[in-house]
């Protein structure tokens, strides 16, 4: 699409109007590229990050003829390896509690990392971007973080809730990726 880039001339920085983000999808902190073109126009592009835990385990899975779901579901198409993921997780968590018991750090971290590896494997399998989740579960997280930046404790240890709180939405983010 074409846009005009606004110039703030007091505080020296190129914009563009807000409206235009959302038309595009662009968010706040999004790497984005400035190209000058030859007639004098800019062309922007929002850098795609694809280095994510779960484009390591979708490359993976290709590689090994796994099912890759597109969009979120649970069905007779992804049932059997979904299911593979789950026994595949308690294998990795246990093997994680094995080396705590060991007090063993390299098979603790080991364990640690095959364990995000599985989960990974299960949204991958079930078609879940992990990364929009993961999103919506941080935003409500850092909800209960009170002006000043700290979360309040009762003394009991309790986390108080403030106003801001919001429970995670994952259905909403869930029908957003195509449920
Ligand atoms: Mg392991």
């Amino acid at each position: 699409m074409n846009a005009t880039v606004k110039y703030n001339e007091e505080e020296d920085f190129y914009y563009l109007e807000s409206e235009i983000f959302e038309q595009i999808g662009w968010k706040p902190g999004d790497d984005i590229l400035w190209i000058e073109n030859e007639d004098g126009s800019v062309t922007l592009k929002k850098e795609e990050n694809n280095m994510s835990y779960q484009n390591d385990v979708e490359k993976f899975m290709s590689a090994a003829d796994q099912y890759v779901g597109a969009t979120p579901h649970l069905d007779e198409n992804n049932e059997a390896q979904a299911r593979l993921y789950i026994d595949l997780i308690d294998e990795e968590f246990r093997e994680l509690c094995d080396g705590f018991l060991r007090r063993h750090i390299g098979d603790i971290a080991d364990g640690g990392a095959d364990l995000v590896w599985v989960v990974q494997g299960l949204f991958t399998t079930l078609g879940i971007d992990f990364q929009q989740v993961w999103d919506e579960v941080r935003a409500s997280n850092m909800s209960k973080v009170s002006e000043g930046g700290k979360i309040k404790k009762r003394a009991d240890g309790k986390i108080l809730k403030p106003d801001t709180y919001f429970k995670p939405d994952i259905d909403r983010v869930l029908k957003e990726q195509g449920l």
